[in-house]
Order: structure tokens, then sequence, then C-alpha cells
């Protein structure tokens, strides 16, 4: 099962997210199939925002990452909520670029040129909106700026998808660390040191760590204290019974021409890739 460690260390100093999300990429692979270095790019995105939903306050709070680029993979869409459910789509799934000559999926070819923009549904009048320009594209670079830039938080981010030669996803996970305006440079710079020489997060998977492990690796020597273990999972809460509702909210006037014109309505979950169909009886039961 895949979950989130929320976690601090040196005495509150630093707080820490750190995630295994396989099981939700791979669902996510399954809804879309997406080819190897899109699943890549949502999977990196999923993750991500299964984290900074757990950041979240309240039950009802929603995070969005939106991405658009002017690469092949044109961008994405993922949205979480406070207890880690997630859902996502890319606008183009099926991109076939070449590796990067490290041999890693080329996820910034793949979405080009943008923007990334965080919206945050906090129950006020007005989401919390920040946007900033891709500096990388990898989506983990990106973030981080994000961080720094828009909520003026010191974060270092690392967000990783492995995908098998049959395209399921092989391992996928993250974390997030955040320096606290209280912390001593000392911890500052051992951290730094680690992260530098650290290998790549689905690395350390592959090699059989537990994102525990992980942990330790990386706070250990500044007492880490795992504070909550929030399970992880894709979860789409689109039905029949919404759609309908949002179909009467068109206003009877709408539905009627939809009627005329069209003699039904087809509408097309993004999320899970569900299709509900209206015939002109369904519509009429609207009214
Ligand atoms: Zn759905």
């Amino acid at each position: 099962m895949d979950y989130i460690l929320r976690a601090t260390a040196g005495e509150g100093s630093v707080r820490a997210f750190i995630a295994n999300t396989r099981e939700t990429v791979q669902q996510a692979f399954l809804y879309h199939q997406t080819s190897p270095v899109m699943s890549a790019a949502l999977g990196r995105a999923l993750t991500a925002v299964s984290m900074m939903g757990s950041m979240l306050k309240s039950d009802t709070d929603l995070i969005t990452i939106k991405i658009n680029g002017n690469g092949e993979g044109k961008g994405l869409v993922v949205t979480g909520d406070s207890k880690a459910r997630v859902k996502g789509y890319v606008f183009n799934p099926v991109v076939d670029i070449p590796l990067k000559p490290n041999g890693k999926l080329d996820v910034q070819n793949a979405l080009g040129e943008g923007t990334l923009t965080v919206i945050k549904d906090l129950g006020l009048k007005e989401p919390y909106v920040g946007q900033i320009p891709l500096i990388s594209g990898e989506i983990a670079e990106d973030l981080t700026y994000y961080f720094a830039k828009s909520e003026q938080t010191p974060s270092a981010v690392s967000l990783g998808v492995l995908v098998d030669r049959d395209y399921s996803i092989k391992q996928a996970g993250g974390f997030i660390i955040q320096v606290m305006p209280d912390a001593n440079e000392d911890i500052i710079n051992a951290l730094e040191n680690k992260l530098a020489t650290m290998k790549p997060f689905t690395t350390l998977l592959e090699e059989g760590n537990s994102i525990e492990d992980i942990l330790n690796m990386l706070l250990g020597e500044f007492n880490v204290n795992i504070l909550d273990k929030i399970p992880v999972e894709y979860y789409c809460n689109c039905s029949r019974e919404r759609v309908e509702k949002a179909l009467i909210s068109l206003g009877e006037k709408e539905i009627q021409d939809i009627i005329k014109e069209d003699k039904g309505a087809n509408l097309h979950c993004h999320f899970c890739n569900k299709d509900y169909v209206f015939n002109e009886e369904d519509l009429k039961k609207l009214l």
C-alpha cells in the first residue's frame, strides 16, 4: 500500500514528507495508458500533490497543480485533497521522444517551456493561485522554485518514477523537505551535503530501501521524529449522480437545447476516463 510519512527533525526546524506511490502511479497508467515519459510526468506530479495535499489543514481543502507547456505532451492537471487522495491526467498521453543522454526519461522535453500553477482551494471566497515559469520542466526543480518564490519556504523536492519494460510502474515516490526560518546553519549545510551525494530516489527504492530507510538516511542524524503515516490512493469521485447535478446546473433551457439538437449527452471524466451517457429520456427526467 502507498503511504506518506510526515516527520520533523532538528527540534522542529525541518519538516519532511516522504512518499511511496507505485500503486497510485500504476493506477494512473492503467486509466490513461500513458507512454513512459508521460507516466513519469504524471507520476511525479501525483507524488508531489499527494504530499502537498497532506500539508493542507482542513478536510475540505483541495490542491491542484497545472502544467502548461509547448512540448508534445502539452501539460497535465493533478488534484488532491488533505487525505492524500489524488487524481490527474495529461493533455497528450502518448509522447514518444528519445531518452536523455543519461538514459532517463526526458520529461523536460516532453513538457517543453511553459508555466506551473498551484491552485489551493481553502474554502475561502477566492482560491490561492501561485504561478511560476517552468525553470526546468522536470517538475521537482520547478516545485523547489515554486516553494521558494511563492511560499518563501526553502525546500528540497525529489520526485521519481521508474517505468518497467512492459510500461508498468516499477517504482515511484519522492520527498519534500522544508527548512523553517529558525533552522541553524549546521543543519542546513549537512542536509545540503547529504542531498548532493544521495542516489536518485527510485534507485534507493530499487535497492530495497523502504521510505523509512530513506528518511533515516536523510534526517537520521537530526533526531527525526515520524508524526504520521498517511495512506495515498488514486481516487476519482465522479459518479452518475454528480454528472446529473452538473447537467441540472446548466438550467432548463440549456437542457432542452441539448435534447433538441443532440438527442442526448455523453459526458466524459478526464480523471478516470469513464463515460456517462444520457439519452433523451434521461435528460427529460432531469427537467
Ligand atoms: Zn472519474
